[in-house]
């Protein structure tokens, strides 16, 4: 790392510009709103204990959050119904894809809560009497990560809701084994909303700093969730975040992060930064491709990897 870089005044456009030529991966066809992406959203933030956000490229550009909403989720469901999350949701990586029809074999629960089985479930702990109210709950609680109001882009959960039969499967499948207690479909529904909810990557970068910052928000000075939630969800991000990329994610970047499908990964250095990348081309495991390099370089760069 150039000694000369620092987080203030390290060069964003120049990172943009060095991985631009990358043109590999492929958009996630799974709803027609991300089959339709646009190819050349490319946006990185960088989000600062001072409250500072910058960026480069499509900074402002909107896209739905999809799965880096996951950490986020298991955050809420950890501080609503406290350490009980941590016995309805299990912690270990899967070294499978994020949509694997596969549970905990002697408990039933999901195996983590990163992979869509898990994120359904914590969608159904999170407060809230009924559907309506948990997604409510879900979307206060992300924008208080975020410092300002999200809203959900209805036809991105009209689709997800619709054409997610993995998603239902796999919460027919909690239903069957008793670990989830919602029905099937309204798990789904909620979970569906959580993954529309639109961000930019300056947004997501100031979510991402949130729990990097041990559940502060660095834009708004609010404690969203105790810092001890915030650690343990990092913990596991580092650890699952990437699904079956995770370990070569964090040899390679060093730094805990999500990807989701949308090409969207937000990113958590521990007492440091918040950052976020969009580009919608994926890789096989659902990374973005430009994403995956970006965060190497900026990790490299400034000195990010948390064993570096
Ligand atoms: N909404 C997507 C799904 O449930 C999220 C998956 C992802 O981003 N990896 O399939």
């Amino acid at each position: 790392m150039s000694p000369t870089r620092t987080l203030q005044d390290y060069d964003l456009d120049a990172l943009r510009e060095r991985v631009l030529p990358e043109r590999a991966g492929t958009r996630a066809d799974s709803i027609p709103q991300l089959a339709e992406a646009d190819p050349d959203l490319f946006g990185i933030a960088l989000a600062l204990p001072d409250g500072s956000v910058r960026s480069s490229g499509d900074g402002r550009a909107p896209f739905s959050i999809q799965s880096a909403v996951k950490p986020f989720l298991f955050a809420l469901a950890l501080a609503d119904i406290d350490g009980a999350a941590l016995d309805r949701v299990g912690i270990e990586p899967t070294g499978e894809a994020f949509d694997a029809i596969k549970l905990e074999s002697d408990t039933g629960r999901p195996p983590n809560p990163m992979v869509n089985a898990g994120a359904i479930l914590t969608c159904a702990l999170v407060h809230g009497n009924d559907p309506e109210a948990r997604a409510e709950r879900i979307r206060d609680g992300l924008s208080r990560f975020a410092g300002r109001a999200l809203s959900v882009d209805e036809d991105v959960a009209h689709s997800e809701h619709l054409l997610g039969d993995r998603n239902h499967a796999l919460a027919h499948l909690m239903r069957a084994e008793g670990t989830l207690d919602d029905s099937a479909d309204d798990a789904v529904a909620v979970y569906a909303r959580a993954c529309a909810v639109v961000v930019d990557v300056e947004t997501l970068a100031v979510m991402g700093a949130t729990l990097a910052f041990g559940g502060v928000n660095p834009l708004t000075g609010e404690r969203v969730v105790a810092s001890e939630i915030a650690r343990d969800v990092v913990a596991v991000m580092a650890t699952c975040g990437v699904y079956d990329g995770s370990g070569r994610w964090m040899r390679a970047v060093g730094v805990p992060a999500k990807s989701s499908v949308s090409g969207a990964i937000v990113l958590s250095a521990p007492g440091t930064a918040g950052a976020a990348i969009v580009s919608p081309p994926l890789d096989e495991q659902g990374t973005s491709v430009r994403g995956r390099i970006a965060a190497e370089a900026l990790s490299a760069d400034l000195g990010l990897h948390v064993f570096g």
